[in-house]
Formats: C-alpha cells, structure tokens, sequence
C-alpha cells in the first residue's frame, strides 16, 4: 500500500532510481496502444511516473487490468477498451504503437486477429499520428529477421521469413506494419520511430503466456518437467523489460528514423537456458526434456544493437541472472494466487 501511495502522488519508488521526474511544460499526452499488456504497461509506469498524462488503449485479448490498476484514479490516467482494428479518434502528442499478440502459441491461435491488428490497426494508429500530428514508435519484432542467415542480426539484414507459415501472421504483419510506417512518413510526413523487439522477459509476462520464460520458470517453480522443444540448440537472447523501456523512451526521443534492435546481446542456447532458470530455482527437482521441434523455429537469434548505441546511447543493463531471479519472485507470487487445474492457470 505504501508503494502504491507513493507512485499515486508521484513520488519515484525506489525500485526506479533513474526515472527524471518532469516539470509541467514537458508534460506530453501519450497513447499507448496495448498499454495493459506486459510490456505496455512497464511502458506506461515511467511514463505516469515521469509526470506524463497516459491514455491507454487495449482489447484485452492478452493485456489485463491488473497490470495498470495501480494507476487507476489518477488524474493523468485514462484507459480505453477499444480494439484498435477499429479506428479511434483521441488527441496525442505522442502514440507508442504497442498492441499485438506477441506470444507464438497466442498469435498462432488466432492469425486472423494477429495480422488485422497489424494491419488494420497499424494503419488505423498511422491515420490517427497524421492527423493529431503525433510523433508513433511502431513496436516491430525481431521476427522481421525470419530464421536468420546472417548472425547476429543488423538491421541492414532484410530476412529469412516463410511468408506462408504457422508464424507469418505475426512476422509479415510487423514487416507491413514497418512498410506502412515508411509509407505514411514518406506519403503523409508522419514522423515514425521502429522498434525491432527481441525476446523480453520480466514480471508481468502471464503464467500461461506458452513463451519459454514463463514456461521454463513455472515448470521449475513447480519441480515439472522442463519442455525444451527441438534438440534446445537453437538459441536466443533475453532482454529485461526495464532496459527494453529505456530503449524505446529513448527511441522516442531521439531523431533517428530508421528501425533500430533493441534487445540484449547475450545469447544462450534453450537448453543452456533451461539449466540457468532450473539452478536460479533453490531445491529445483525439475528435470530437463527434449521433445518435438516447432515448425519454422528461427535457430539462432542475437541482436546487434551498434546502431542503439550509437544514435540513443543505450544498451541493456540488468544481467541475466538478477532479470531471472526478479522474475522468478514474480511467477512465484502469481503460483501462490492463481488455482491451478491438470497444470493450466484459470
Ligand atoms: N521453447 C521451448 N520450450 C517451451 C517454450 C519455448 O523450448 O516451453 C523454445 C522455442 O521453441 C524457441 C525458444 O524457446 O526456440 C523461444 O520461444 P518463445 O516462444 O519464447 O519465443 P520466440 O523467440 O520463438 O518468439
């Protein structure tokens, strides 16, 4: 409750030390688009902790209250139930276009939903920017990159995607939203930043998001078998959420145009992955199994984040292991909350 108080009257907790608390004429009407989901809603802590007033848009089809209902009440926040595949009429200085499935076995489930919100809604946004004059970051994804040939990957590198596949929904709606962006900056003057999103991890994820994060942490929480899918030699590159919002802030404001990685370069094989998490979990008994590859799995994925460092001077400081460790104080609070039925979460 104490904290609680503390961000309501916009005193910086602890737990953001770096956050610059701004003065009235910084102040900036911000939309976020997916802002209940797991990254949006760290998005728009800093935001709301900043001094920012905060409208958050989401359909609720994987965001929940619960990730922004500590800010519900406060003056500077406003939240919309809308599906963004419809257009929305709302004044924004600036719109961080967040709103997507981003889960493999969430997005795969519903391809139709993934690519019209792509679509649809990254153009619905892009209409929205132009005639507010708001500045957008569109959330891009690693995934433009497909199962990567050149490793690690630049963003010179334009992919390896099956555009028929079980993940094309998700990957060839993040690239035409990466062309729509272009086209409305180019056709319409709208000022665009994109994001490549690498794989982002932290509190908030959900129990049953199906990602390998949550998985491999609650299975470990649970001494359950530990599903490496595949032979676990493919590899990726965990990024914590805090450092994944310092990047896009400072996208945002930087006047660098072109898409840019973010993400965190240490790269781990799945199954090197699985025993970290496992050891990070004090009289873990789970064992660690092999099992049926994923169709079209990228096989390696490690950003390069030259240009990050270059034109926004960021790169990812929270390790690995600390990252882990938080999260794994999270999805142990959420196991102690949640009924579990045949080891799925209600
Ligand atoms: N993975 C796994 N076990 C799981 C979930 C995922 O071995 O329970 C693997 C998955 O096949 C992929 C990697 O972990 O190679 C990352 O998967 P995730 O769904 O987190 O994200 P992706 O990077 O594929 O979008």
């Amino acid at each position: 409750l104490e904290k609680k108080i503390a961000i309501l009257e916009g005193r910086i907790p602890e737990k953001y030390p770096d956050v610059k608390y701004l003065g009235y004429k910084e102040r900036k009407r911000i939309l976020v688009t997916g802002g209940a989901g797991f990254v949006g809603s760290h998005l728009v802590d800093i935001l709301m902790i900043q001094g920012h007033e905060v409208i958050v848009v989401d359909n609720f089809f994987t965001g929940r209250k619960r990730n922004v209902e500590h800010w519900f009440g406060h003056r500077h926040f406003e939240m919309i139930h809308h599906d963004i595949v419809n257009p929305l009429y709302v004044e924004a200085d600036e719109i961080y276009h967040l709103a997507s499935p981003a889960s493999p076995p969430h997005y795969m489930q519903n391809p139709v939903k993934t690519i019209k919100t792509n679509t649809l809604g990254t153009i619905n946004m892009l209409g929205l920017a132009r005639r507010v004059g708001a500045k957008i970051l569109i959330a891009s994804t690693s995934e433009v990159y497909g199962d990567p040939m050149v490793h690690p990957q630049p963003e010179s590198y334009w992919g390896h995607v099956n555009p028929i596949g079980p993940r094309a929904c998700y990957d060839e709606g993040k690239r035409v939203a990466e062309t729509l962006a272009y086209s409305y900056a180019k056709q319409e003057n709208v000022s665009v930043r994109v994001a490549r999103i690498f794989n982002t991890y932290g509190p908030r994820m959900h129990v049953s998001d199906g990602r390998v994060v949550s998985n491999f942490v609650m299975q470990a929480l649970q001494n359950l078998t530990i599903t490496v899918y595949g032979n676990g030699k493919q590899t990726r590159s965990f990024c914590y959420v805090s450092d994944l919002v310092d990047g896009l802030i400072a996208l945002m404001a930087s006047s660098y145009t072109l898409p840019v990685n973010l993400g965190n370069p240490v790269e781990h094989t799945i199954e090197e992955f699985a025993v970290i998490i496992k050891n990070l979990v004090p009289g873990c008994r789970s064992t660690v199994a092999t099992g049926a590859a994923v169709e079209d799995d990228p096989q390696r994925r490690r950003p390069d984040i030259t240009l990050a460092n270059t034109h926004l001077k960021w790169k990812p400081k929270v390790s690995l292991e600390e990252g882990l460790q938080r999260t794994i104080e999270y999805f142990r609070e959420e196991l102690s909350r949640t009924t579990f039925y045949n080891n799925q979460t209600y």
